[in-house]
């Protein structure tokens, strides 16, 4: 069988599902390789880099699309890409299901398989696939290097013949796979490094890697707001205040504020609000990584950078991965060509979509003509 990428259509996005080096692992599961013409560009990966791995370059989307089994690419298709869907055809992209019915309804009609990589289940097994992780891995790295580029000091403290300079004080909110990432930066750059989540059990970790975690002064224990499966839970009423009032405190004092904090399924929670903008030093940064999902900061505009009267930046960018398309295009085509390994246990190149498969079924969202979003919950953990 054949599969092929085509060049992202979204708007600004420059990641690219295939590579070259995945290209060739590709190959070795026995598939033959495609890619559109360009598809690699704004990734650094040149047609010619992927002639040279044995790829085929194939001049138009329309032609690639036609021409491979299964189309593997990056963001949920667009309405001309799954026009271009059929029956015999396998789809593995981000493809958002319970936000695009559309999306669903249209492969459903087409007969067309569809493999969503932001329902791969988060099991040990799956770790190699999850694209959700590996990409918040690397929105969490820029988020700081971002920071660093609107904050005009230094991370680290430094003694100087010409003065004195203190090291910055940067907070994270939310400690999970892209909170990790910005304290292991934050850290490395010789930033003080504060960082909170709700789940108390984040702690030892935040600390292992030279941060200090927040503790909140609330009666009940800290996990009042935690968790359920690994992921957060919605706060009750007096852990909120308590996590509001540690923010007001500390707001005067930080340099930097990254936000990840997020719950499954809901509108990231408010947790950064207007008045605490407002005591931050002039000069600070806010990145707010949850800004599609709303955001964690009050005065967060979606995709922009505004600066308030008190001279505070608020970053709310959210193409994070896209503007580190090099790294995130090799660690995305990784996850795939897992995927696909776990799709050909024969390494024939021939897919088999094993339905018994937890990984296969859980991130399944179209099969033979049915929608098969949501899966029921794994058997293995
Ligand atoms: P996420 O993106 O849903 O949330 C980010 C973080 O925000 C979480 O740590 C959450 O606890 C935190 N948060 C929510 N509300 C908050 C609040 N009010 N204040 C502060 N923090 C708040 O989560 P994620 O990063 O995708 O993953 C969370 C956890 O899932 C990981 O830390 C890990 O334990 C687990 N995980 C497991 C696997 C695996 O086993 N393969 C893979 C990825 C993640």
């Amino acid at each position: 069988m054949k599969i092929g990428t085509p060049k992202e259509v979204f708007d600004g996005e420059n990641r690219v599902a295939m590579t070259p080096d995945s290209a060739k692992q590709l190959q070795k599961l026995g598939y033959e390789c495609a890619i559109e013409a360009g598809a690699g560009a704004n990734a650094g990966f040149t047609d010619a880099a992927y002639e040279d791995a044995g790829v085929e370059v194939i001049k138009t989307a329309a032609g690639l699309w036609k021409a491979v089994d299964i189309v593997a690419k990056v963001r949920q298709p667009d309405a001309t890409e799954l026009k271009r869907l059929t029956s015999d055809k396998t789809l593995i992209s981000f493809f958002n299901p319970a936000g695009n019915e559309e999306g669903m309804e249209a492969a459903k009609a087409k007969g067309a398989n569809v493999i969503a990589m932001e329902m791969v289940p988060r099991i040990s097994r799956a770790q190699k696939m999850d694209a959700l992780s590996s990409m918040a891995n690397i929105a969490g790295y820029r988020a700081v290097i971002e920071a660093g580029n609107n904050f005009g000091r230094f991370f680290t403290g430094q003694v100087t013949a010409a003065g004195k300079v203190p090291p910055a004080k940067v907070l994270i909110v939310g400690a999970g796979v892209a909170g990790l990432a910005a304290i292991g930066t934050s850290t490395s750059l010789g930033a003080i490094t504060l960082a909170f989540d709700v789940r108390p059990e984040v702690a030892e970790q935040v600390e292992s890697m030279g941060a200090e975690f927040v503790y909140l002064d609330f009666e009940e224990e800290q996990a009042d707001g935690a968790s359920s499966g690994g992921y957060a839970s919605v706060q009750s009423d007096e852990f909120r205040e308590a996590q509001l009032a540690k923010f007001r405190e500390l707001a005067p004092e930080v340099d930097i504020v990254i936000t990840t904090a997020l719950i499954p399924n809901r509108a990231a929670p408010i947790l950064w609000t207007k008045d605490m903008v407002e005591s931050m030093k002039p000069g600070s940064v806010i990145v707010d990584l949850a800004a599609e999902r709303g955001g964690n900061v009050e005065g967060t505009v979606m995709d922009e950078k505004v600066v308030t009267d008190n001279g505070v930046t608020i970053v709310g960018y959210t193409d994070f991965p896209s503007r580190m398309a090099a790294q995130s295009s090799s660690l995305y085509a990784t996850n795939i060509r897992h995927m696909m390994a776990d799709l050909t246990p024969e390494k024939d190149g021939q897919v088999n979509h094993d339905m018994e498969d937890d990984v296969i079924r859980g991130a399944t969202v179209t099969f033979e003509g049915e929608i098969t979003f949501p899966p029921p919950p794994p058997k293995v953990q």
